[in-house]
């Protein structure tokens, strides 16, 4: 099994505060996993570490072997990352963007033109290719950013929060998309609040609780671990995050 994304003991304090507690995870290849935990639990501070936005105190994250800290541009180049708020050029028109961001990763300009063309089409902008981004809403925004984490091909996309916001058509649309990418053998990790996103779409789901992995593995496999053998991912998950804490108050008070 090829190991898309590798986070060995990675670890981030804001001043005192630990954020991301010597984190280990293994996410495999070609699936679509969902990152989960309450707000606060270290999500994105680990995502934009894995992303290179962000350096780490310790440990390091491997992008299909290569490493986030000692080969950044190589890594960098398998990867695309979504944060969630979506960053768009407001003069720029969808079509600009796209190309843009191509040019970026030296794209050939006909091959960008191309894909940007049926990105747009995909996702329901080509109709609004001409106007400027400024003009769009939030949903439209981030389907147009999605769009750009496509452009240069990557391996693994990692995406904050992907759903929130848009109507149920664009997040069908978003579903399938992403759906059809991993289909390809590519890997897609994304966190979400929304249990019934993770519970439909993920093969594996990790928990994360005060910046550690409380828990990982398929649905099936968290049940059994949170003795919530019949429950649904939200009774999973509730369950699994209340005895992290109930062990964390126990470890404190002695
Ligand atoms: P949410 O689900 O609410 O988005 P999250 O799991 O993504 O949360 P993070 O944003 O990674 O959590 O935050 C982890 C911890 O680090 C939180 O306690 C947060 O207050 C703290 N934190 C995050 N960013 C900063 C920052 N720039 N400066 C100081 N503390 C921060």
């Amino acid at each position: 099994m090829t190991i898309a994304l590798e986070l060995i003991s990675l670890t981030k304090h804001y001043g005192a505060q630990i954020a991301v507690d010597r984190l280990d995870l293994q996410i495999p290849q070609g699936s679509l996993y969902a990152l989960l935990g309450p707000n606060g639990a270290g999500k994105t501070t680990t995502l934009r570490m894995v992303a290179g936005l962000l350096q780490p105190d310790g440990g390091d994250a491997f992008i299909l072997g290569q490493s986030i800290a000692r080969q950044p541009k190589a890594a960098k180049r398998l990867i695309a990352y979504l944060p969630d708020e979506p960053l768009l050029y407001g003069k720029l028109r969808p079509l600009e963007y796209l190309e843009f961001v191509a040019g970026l990763w030296g794209i050939r300009p006909a091959q960008a033109a191309a894909d940007a063309k049926e990105l747009l089409q995909k996702l329901n902008l080509w109709d609004v290719r001409g106007e400027f981004c400024e003009t769009f809403s939030r949903g439209m925004k981030q389907k147009l950013t999605l769009a750009g984490a496509f452009v240069h091909r990557p391996k693994l996309i990692i995406l904050d929060e992907p759903l929130t916001g848009l109507d149920a058509a664009a997040a069908r649309l978003v579903k399938d998309m992403l759906a059809d990418y991993v289909r390809q053998g590519n890997t897609v990790i994304l966190t979400t609040h929304i249990m019934e996103i993770a519970e439909r779409m993920a093969e594996r789901i990790g928990i994360i609780n005060h910046g550690k992995l409380i828990a990982e593995g398929t649905l099936d496999e968290l049940r059994v671990r949170s003795g919530e053998e019949g429950g649904n991912l939200e009774t999973v998950f509730l369950e699994l995050t209340e005895d992290a804490d109930r062990d964390r108050e126990r470890d404190f008070a002695v």
